[in-house]
């Protein structure tokens, strides 16, 4: 099964995610973990990837398509994954045409997401590319660019959307049920 998950940053995509990839055996991959890691590279392409993360905004949609591309052709992903943070724009869902059976959108409010992620922040060190500004950037890119990839799914019949703002356990139960995994 190929499943998708969407949300603002803060929405718990990570937390859910993992914790569906260990319910259902199926690997769980990150574009911005994917990015994260390039961006320690010493490479013109790494160094480029850690300023637009950096600040906050989205590496372009041909660059990323590529990249997910290369990474989807793994062996590992050959009968499925979980797939965090992909795709982002209209653009990117054209492309990646058959590569969502179910998206899952992790509905959670601006404030309730920025309230987490000061938490975070404050509990673990600040991540580089999580600056207020950095965050601030990614809200208002989610509205404007990844907001419109969730009609395009609702269109396609396969979007679910669940309630983000319950426990960790209400979540995952919920989206076995929507699922329909016991
Ligand atoms: P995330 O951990 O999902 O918040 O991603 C961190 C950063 O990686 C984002 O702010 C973007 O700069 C980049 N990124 C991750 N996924 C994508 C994507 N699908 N398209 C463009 N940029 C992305």
């Amino acid at each position: 099964m190929k499943i998708v998950l969407i949300g603002i940053q803060g929405a718990g995509k990570s937390t859910q995610g993992n914790l569906l990839s260990k319910k259902l055996s199926i690997p769980y991959l990150s574009t911005g973990h994917i990015f994260r890691e390039l961006a320690k590279e010493k490479t013109n392409l790494g160094r480029y990837v850690k300023e637009v993360m950096n600040a906050g905004y989205l590496i372009p949609d041909k660059k990323t398509v590529s990249i997910v591309e290369e990474y989807l052709k793994r062996p590992e992903y050959k009968n499925g994954y979980i797939m965090d943070g992909f795709p982002r724009t209209v653009a990117q869902a054209e492309f990646f045409n058959n590569g969502a059976d179910k998206v899952i959108y992790l509905k959670v409010s601006d404030e309730e997401a920025l309230k987490r992620l000061s938490f975070r922040n404050g509990d673990n060190g600040t991540r580089e590319d999580e600056t207020p500004s950095a965050i601030a950037k990614r809200i208002e890119s989610f509205h404007k660019l990844t907001e419109p990839v969730l009609d395009y799914y609702r269109k396609k019949g396969s979007l679910i959307e669940i309630d983000g703002e319950k426990t960790i356990e209400e979540i995952h139960g919920k989206i076995l049920k929507k699922l329909n995994i016991r």
